[in-house]
Order: structure tokens, then sequence, then C-alpha cells
């Protein structure tokens, strides 16, 4: 590969280096088409009704329990919106988001540069296919995984009219037991992964054994441990002892489901997510095991829901509300800025190719 990115971070608007990046949402989505999540509650008139509603304020209470039993809370397409949105995280010193929005939810380079332009923000955009129920399992299905790990490597090193990816993910392995297709996308994003030196994040199933399982197969793809996100720790890592397991792989743990309270996914049978105030205890107990450089925290804003204008926290809420908690809650500047600002940095910047 003979595109110079070792010990660089790339930006949507092309190569930078990582101190530049400050304090950086690691897990968001500006622009997105959720809508293979959305499902009719039930057959009634009224399910119906609300199920294609399109998203207004007074729905604010409503959505807040049924956040995929609505289509248009499920797409963020308002590019005027998304940069007004986030230019609230840039008001609050913000410098920095990970767009993860990748192949099957509606990936959009162009779009990206426009908001980057506007805001003044990095904005790293990730690659690589999302679930199999994104649409994308007919193309896992077709092609090899050489095939696959070319894709990623393409979008990374030559990307779209010169507009790269500086992210491999959000690779979707949520199939539970993990369908082989998935298996598939992440032995290709582990083998794109050694050959830019990128790091992996990926979207886990929500059980407690789905991380494990993924962090032993990309760990026999050959993946490098160090440089592997395990996204959505708070909706996925129902025990504690699952998370240190996690943690002993050597992998980050994203906490970045933060501001999703009263989150009660029916749909999935799973009931116990934790709030924010526990999030940062889970935090603690890692550090106190000694795993603080391995803590990333995000919103994994996806839905209009979760954006000011109908309610929701906005891409803000962690300088604006979890930061102070942690300061609260007895955490250091030092830690603070370790996890919001030196961890996102050293996993965004690439490291030579493995081969
Ligand atoms: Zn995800």
């Amino acid at each position: 590969m003979d595109k110079k990115l070792t010990g660089k971070v790339q930006t949507v608007l092309g190569l930078i280096d990582g101190k530049e990046l400050g304090l950086t949402l690691p897990h968001e989505h500006l622009l997105l088409d959720l809508t293979v999540r959305f499902k009719l509650a039930d057959e009634s008139v009224t399910a119906k009704a609300m199920a294609e509603k399109p998203m207004t304020l007074d729905m604010a209470g409503w959505i807040r329990f049924h956040l995929f039993e609505n289509r248009d809370n499920l797409v963020l397409n308002d590019e005027a919106l998304t940069i007004k949105e986030i230019t609230r995280f840039k008001l609050v010193g913000g410098k920095s988001v990970v767009d993860v929005t990748n192949w099957g939810i509606g990936q959009d380079p162009h779009a990206m540069t426009r908001i980057a332009r506007a805001t003044g923000l990095n904005i790293i955009m990730g690659t690589g296919y999302y679930t199999m129920d994104s649409g994308c399992a007919g193309v896992l299905a077709r092609k090899s995984e050489d095939e696959i790990c070319q894709d990623i490597i393409k979008d990374v090193t030559v990307g779209t009219d010169g507009i790269c990816a500086g992210i491999i993910g959000e690779i979707g392995a949520d199939s539970w037991p993990l369908h082989e297709i998935e298996i598939k996308s992440l032995r290709a994003s582990v083998k794109a992964q050694k050959a830019t030196g990128a790091a992996l994040t990926i979207h886990p199933g929500r059980f407690d054994e789905s991380p494990l399982q993924i962090v032993d197969i990309v760990k026999k793809a050959g993946a490098d441990m160090s440089r592997v996100v395990i996204e959505h720790i708070d909706r996925t890592a129902y025990s504690f002892d699952t998370m240190v397991k996690i943690a002993k792989a050597g992998c980050y743990l994203e906490f970045d489901c933060f501001s999703m309270e009263g989150y009660y996914p029916k749909r999935y049978g799973i009931f116990d997510i934790p709030n924010d105030a526990q999030r940062v205890n889970y935090i603690i107990r890692l550090m106190e095991l000694g795993y603080l450089n391995q803590i990333l925290v995000a919103t994994d804003t996806a839905m209009k829901s979760r954006l000011t204008v109908y309610g929701g926290p906005g891409y803000a809420h962690i300088p604006e509300n979890v930061i102070p908690w942690m300061r609260a809650k007895g955490m250091s500047e030092e830690v603070i800025r370790t996890i919001t600002e030196e961890n996102p940095r050293r996993m965004l910047t690439f490291v030579a190719p493995s081969k």
C-alpha cells in the first residue's frame, strides 16, 4: 500500500495529525437511514398511524418508549439540521466526530465533507458492511472474503472521489448465533485492518456471549486486538464479568449509548440497560482494574428523537452532561481527558500495516 497513513488520522477532508483531534465523539451518525430496524408494534389502527406519522416534537414522550415503531424516527437526512445539531457539540469544546455510518445504512462521503466544511469539525468516516439485515446480506453472500476486504481497503486508500474512510466499521455482527455471512464480513474486516493499519469497530449482538464470540473470531483471524473496538458495551455486556473479559482481550470498550435512558428494548427481550450514572460507575470499576486506556464514550445518535429539535439531548451530551457527572464522581481532569481525547486519538491514528 503506497498511501502514507501511518501515524496520521484520516478525516473526510484529508490526513491530519492526531494532536488536532481534541475532544472526540468516537461513535455517532450524522446522516443515516436505519429504517431496516423499523418494526410495527402491533396490527392495531393506532400503531399503524403512529408508525407512519412524520416526527414532531409532540411525539417526544411516546417515541421515547417506541424508538423503532416510527419509520421517520429512524432517518437522519436533513443536512442543514445535522449541521445545526452538531454545531452545539462544537460550541461546548468539541473538535472531532466519527461518523460510523457505513454500507447498508447510508454512508454519504460528499455530505460528510460539506458538514466538515460548514462546521470546521474533523469528521472521520466509517466503512465496511453493517448488519446483514441492513440489506447487506445479498452482497456479502455473493462476495468472497477477499473481495469484501478489497472493498474496504479501497474505501480507506482511494475512497469516493478522493474522500476516504478513516476507520473500519461499524461492522455488523449482531446475528445470534453469529451467521456465517457476518463471520465472513468480520474476517474480511480484520484482513483490511492488517493491510491498512486502521482501527476496527464492531457492532455486536445483544447477548453477553456475542461480544466474546466476536473477540474470539477476530483474534483467530489475526486482528490487532489493541485496535479493535467493541461497541454498545452498555447494551451488549450485561455482566461486569463480560466487560472484564473483553478488556482482558485488549479491546476498547465503547460505552456509546450515553443519554439512552428509559430505553427498554422489549423487541429484543431486554430491559436491563444501565442509565448514565451506572455507565459512569462501570467505567470507574474498569479503571480501578487498570483498563482506563481502553474506554471510549459516545452517544450513538442515530434517530431523530435523540436530536435537540425533537426533544432529545443532542450530540453535545457528553461534554454538557456526562463530563460534569464524571467530575462529580471523583474522576480527575487527566482521566477524563484520557477517555474523551487520548483514547480516541490513539484509536484513530493509523499504525503501520502488518503485511
Ligand atoms: Zn451500532
